[in-house]
């Protein structure tokens, strides 16, 4: 017999930026491996679906569930390290900021990072959450072994001896059960030297080669009009831009890895790896980011930037652009494809859609994979035919939970 009390009353959850909600049945708040696994096979036992939440950064619907809810925030901190092989093994709801404080207490560094920390691990992992650098892949690539939940409760082990388990589970939106911990490979601690600048669109287009061939990190905000960077809480680089234009202008930046010690200046800072990577964001936007190959990503940013000065002048969200390696995980954007992301934004509480889906259609246009956790126009078809693996996947899938309680609504359309 089941422990039923072990599931809290259930309610109402939304996401960080709010256009994502739910009322689950039951909530689960484990404090342990073992409470998860109880909750995880009671819900199922009672013939609940079950989701778990990260921090609640996605934008698309993957985290809602009228079954049990489960959140990981009680399940933190880095439960072993192997210095010698530079890995650490982590429980999944750490945050990425949490992390990167043990990390540097040990000396040791994420490979990479994206523009904000407060994601859970498993959450921003498991939609194959990237930063931006030509040669460095997703940060989920980093994951050398994890553990699974099972709808019964049992725990499914995964390393590197099995690697196609490893491929299909590193992004997997939480369909194949509930991480609970993850080893992921890592460095020796290092500090980064970031410097931002702004350039002309042109300009940027004609330095975008060399950049992300000589750095680390190279990305760019293309900002329409001069209202631009404060919907993305930007610094103002004005100084430094060298025809003083403040309206279609690239605010630029580049990071390296540095032996020089932290300091602070104007469009310019040193300091350890996890204290750069995060930039402030306030929930005012609702983000679309597609992953484009690279040999197509200047034509990508000319298109949507034509689209936007044409024929949507009050899109006034910074269009962002980054890029990412190419890497072997069956669900990733970037599955065996060097890629640049394109993103845009539309203002909630206002009908953006016609835009979003204009982006799309340009993007698509390109051989685009759009973000997981970003607004996207996906369909079943679409998913079969820019995912090679999504055969072995769903196989897997249909294998590891044959009744689908890990699956949602949004989900079930595109995986099941
Ligand atoms: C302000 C902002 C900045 C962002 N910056 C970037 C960026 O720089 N780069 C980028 O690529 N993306 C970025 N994103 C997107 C974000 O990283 C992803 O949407 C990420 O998945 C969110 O992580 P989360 O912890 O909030 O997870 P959630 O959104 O809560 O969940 C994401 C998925 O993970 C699953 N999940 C969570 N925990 C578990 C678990 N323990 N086991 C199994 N499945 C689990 C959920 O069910 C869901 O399917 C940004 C989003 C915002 C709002």
């Amino acid at each position: 017999m089941k422990n039923k009390n072990i599931l809290q009353e259930g309610g109402h959850w939304r996401n960080w930026v709010g256009n994502q909600d739910c009322v689950a049945a039951a909530k689960g708040l484990p404090l342990s491996e073992e409470e998860l696994c109880e909750m995880v096979s009671t819900a199922t036992s009672m013939d609940m679906n079950v989701r778990c939440s990260g921090s609640g950064h996605s934008f698309t619907s993957v985290v809602p569930t009228s079954g049990l809810l489960l959140s990981l925030s009680e399940m933190k901190g880095i439960n072993s390290i192997d210095h010698e092989k530079k890995r650490a093994t982590v429980a999944a709801g750490t945050t990425i900021n949490e992390l990167g404080r043990h990390l540097k207490e040990n000396n040791l560094s994420m490979i990479n990072q994206g523009d904000i920390d407060t994601q859970a691990l498993a959450g921003a992992f498991s939609t194959g959450t990237h930063g931006t650098g030509a040669r460095l892949p997703n940060l989920a690539s980093a994951i050398v072994g994890m553990k699974i939940v099972q709808p019964n409760g049992d725990i499914l082990t995964v390393d590197e001896s099995k690697p196609d388990l490893l491929r299909a589970s590193r992004v997997s939106l939480g369909t194949l059960g509930i991480i609970s911990e993850m080893t992921l490979q890592l460095m020796d601690s290092y500090n980064l030297h970031e410097r931002i600048w702004r350039e002309d669109f042109d300009a940027c287009m004609e330095m975008h080669d060399e950049l992300a061939e000589k750095h680390r990190h190279f990305g760019f905000f293309w900002c329409p009009t001069e209202k631009s960077r404060h919907c993305y809480c930007l610094p103002d680089t004005s100084a430094t831009s060298k025809t003083g234009r403040t309206a279609d202008v690239c605010e630029m930046k580049v990071m390296d890895i540095t032996d020089r010690p932290p300091m602070t200046a104007e469009f310019e800072k040193i300091a350890y790896s996890s204290d750069i990577y995060p930039i402030e964001y306030v929930p005012n936007f609702h983000e679309l980011e597609y992953a484009v190959p690279v040999a197509h990503g200047k034509d990508a940013a000319k298109a949507v930037r034509k689209l936007i000065l044409e024929k949507y002048p009050e899109c006034y969200y910074p269009l962002e652009y980054r890029f990412t390696s190419g890497d072997d995980a069956w669900l990733s954007p970037f599955f065996e494809q060097d890629s640049v992301t394109v993103s845009v934004s539309g203002e909630p509480g206002t009908d953006y859609w016609n835009f979003l889906r204009d982006v799309h259609t340009i993007l698509r246009g390109f051989g685009a994979r759009p973000h997981w956790g970003k607004l996207h126009f996906l369909t079943q078809k679409d998913v079969e035919e820019i995912y090679p693996k999504i055969n072995d996947f769903k196989k897997l899938r249909r294998e590891l939970d044959p009744k689908g309680y890990f699956l949602n609504e949004h989900l079930s359309q595109l995986l099941k």
